[in-house]
């Protein structure tokens, strides 16, 4: 789509600071980031939902987790949250957020200052992680139902009990 701030991303027209990329995805730093090294996955192609091309989106999910490790191993944060959200930018997109011990990315956060200087050098730094995690082709695997062995029944004990002598004699 011509409009689309992702797709001129995806094509150079404008700079992004790319953190990933491999045939059918792109991953950069959010340039108004909520927290440090925050960043968004997209597909290389032009979509809206994330069900009008489950295939593509499911892609997308795995190089968001490439990604997260990636900020895990150079930057080191307590925890890293995924998020979608439809509204913002109408192409498909996985946003990576990591969250620090002073710093949790919540929506009502202001966006950081940063400049572009410390963009390129926070990119290079995650993009310099090697995952060497590669999609495999997914296998179907037909799991047949497993039909547990019927335990042998103990012994019933008899307690003595009226009840128990009662619920006996009802059985
Ligand atoms: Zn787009």
């Amino acid at each position: 789509m011509s409009d689309c701030i992702f797709c001129k991303i995806v094509a150079g027209e404008i700079p992004g600071f790319k953190v990933y990329e491999d045939q059918e995805t792109l991953a950069f730093l959010d340039v108004m980031p909520r927290s440090r090294g925050m960043c968004i996955v997209v597909p290389k192609k032009h979509y809206h939902r994330f069900d009008e091309d489950m295939d593509t989106s499911s892609k997308a999910f795995d190089a968001a987790i490439v990604v997260a490790e990636k900020i895990q191993r150079s930057l080191n944060p307590l925890a890293i949250f995924f998020s979608v959200l439809e509204a913002q930018v109408p192409h498909f997109h996985v946003r990576v957020y990591p969250a620090y011990q002073d710093s949790i990315p919540l929506i009502e956060n202001k966006p950081m200052e940063v400049d572009q200087k410390q963009l390129m050098s926070l990119a290079e730094k995650i993009r310099s992680v090697e995952v060497g995690w590669k999609r495999k082709e997914r296998v179907v695997e037909v799991v047949r139902e497993v039909k547990a062995e019927k335990p042998a029944e103990e012994p019933r004990k008899t307690s003595g009990s009226s009840w128990a002598k009662r619920m006996e004699d009802l059985a």
